[in-house]
């Protein structure tokens, strides 16, 4: 939890079970079989179209099939899908020169994996070398993947598998709206000094401050001089910093192309996925020469990491971006959408919050404004009258009573409005 001792013991309900499918789950009473996508609209199989606010949890940033994606995507699986990391191609290093291009200082050096899960494993074993320290302080409430070492790092409440990771610590989670030191980023950031007195590895989700935030762990923005503070203390303690990009980078927040930027911040290692893909299996690590070469120790290869067809599809999608300026579109939306949003609040008590920037909003949901009292059930009723009204959006959170809206970058005014029209309309049958 985040320390706050007015919030009731989490409790965790499993589902109710039915039969042997245990990874199968999903959110609407009646499921949705979604077979076309065209940029920010999805279609079931009768036909029927969905604005899609979830975007693939953050994943498709400049819409779905986008044409330019799909034929950088066909051109190269005509050309060349594989060869293997012994023999050199335009396809992967032209995309590597172009991430390299968007990263500050000396971060230059780029691995790429198939996802963000494998893109932070890497990351978590590039740091543990470089320092020669096991340890990690990730952030409760924080997600990462779920292999053994990012499952270890990860503490999100729905998504945590225990399994025992040695050498792992969970900060307190600098959150605004709940924790206990509220704005406040340097308290919250005492906890991260006094666990690098005795662990050396920080690894940090960028997002923060007015700008970045957590996806999974329901867009909390990490309250303001967090990151600054955290990073310096685990330089101090010869730890790296490593930010997790996967969800809130790439164009995603607006204002500023990484989450760590709003920070003021360096890492010194980036991991990203999701978006950088718009769908495709692609994940990377960005990291400096210096740090880079402790792979040249031995030798260190991915199968499908860099796979030629991925890259050409991500270098499109890089330049699907700056064509359509979707950075800039991701700000100017997403200001207005949270604008309606917060219009919304003062309108319904249920909204307790409304937080987040550029494409990434959430907005949580409390019965009681004063306690927070978290709206579970009502967050469920609405997103499925949303679903209803044609608009997809996402939920998640520590309690699971936040919408998510994570739609992909193209999505108009127009559309924004749609969203909160149909939100008002299932709040107020609430
Ligand atoms: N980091 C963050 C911040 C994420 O949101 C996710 C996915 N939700 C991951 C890592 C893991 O990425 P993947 O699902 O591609 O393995």
């Amino acid at each position: 939890d985040n320390g706050d001792p007015r919030m009731p013991p989490f409790e965790y309900v499993p589902p109710a079970y039915d039969g042997p499918r245990p990874s199968l789950f999903h959110f609407y009473k009646k499921p949705l079989n979604i077979v076309d996508g065209k940029m920010q609209y999805l279609f079931d199989e009768s036909g029927r179209r969905y604005l899609d606010a979830f975007g693939g949890i953050a994943t498709v940033c400049c819409g779905h099939c986008h044409p330019d994606v799909i034929e950088a995507i066909i051109n190269q699986t005509k050309r060349l899908q594989h060869s293997t990391v012994v023999y050199l191609n335009h396809a992967i290093s032209d995309f590597a020169e172009a991430l390299a291009s968007k990263l500050p200082g000396d971060l230059k050096v780029v691995f790429f994996t198939n996802s963000g899960t494998e893109a932070n494993e890497l990351a978590l074993m590039i740091a543990r070398i470089y320092t020669g320290c096991h340890d990690v302080i990730s952030l409760r409430n924080s997600y990462h993947g779920n292999a053994a070492g990012t499952m270890g790092a990860t503490a999100q409440s729905n998504w945590k598998f225990n399994i025992v990771q040695s050498g792992v610590h969970h900060a307190l989670n600098p959150d605004q709206y709940r924790g206990v030191f509220g704005a406040d980023g340097e308290k919250y950031a005492n906890d991260v000094k006094r666990l690098s007195s005795t662990a050396l590895l920080g690894m940090w989700r960028p997002s923060s401050l007015k700008p970045s935030r957590f996806g999974v762990g329901g867009i909390q923005e990490l309250a303001p001089g967090y990151l600054p503070a955290v990073y310096k203390s685990v330089k101090q303690a010869g730890g790296l910093c490593i930010a997790d990009e996967v969800q809130c980078g790439f164009a995603r927040i607006g204002n500023h192309f990484w989450g760590f930027e709003a920070h003021g911040v360096v890492p010194d290692i980036v991991t990203m996925a999701k978006g950088i893909g718009n769908g495709i299996p692609v994940g990377a690590v960005v990291t400096t020469p210096e740090i880079a070469q402790v792979l040249a120790r031995r030798s260190y290869f991915n199968t499908f990491g860099g796979n030629p067809v991925c890259t050409a599809g991500g270098l499109a999608v890089l330049r699907v971006l700056e064509k359509e300026k979707l950075q800039e579109n991701a700000f100017l939306v997403g200001s207005f959408l949270k604008d309606r949003l917060r219009h919304l609040q003062e309108k319904h008590d249920i909204i307790g919050d409304v937080r987040g920037m550029g494409l990434m909003l959430g907005v949580e949901l409390v019965t009681d404004r004063e306690a927070k009292t978290p709206a579970k059930a009502e967050t469920l009723q609405v997103m499925d009258q949303m679903k209803e009204m044609g608009v997809l959006v996402g939920k998640g959170g520590f309690h699971g009573n936040v919408f998510r809206i994570t739609p992909p970058l193209c999505i108009t005014k127009e559309d924004a409005e749609l969203l909160v029209h149909a939100m008002d309309l299932a709040l107020t049958k609430l």
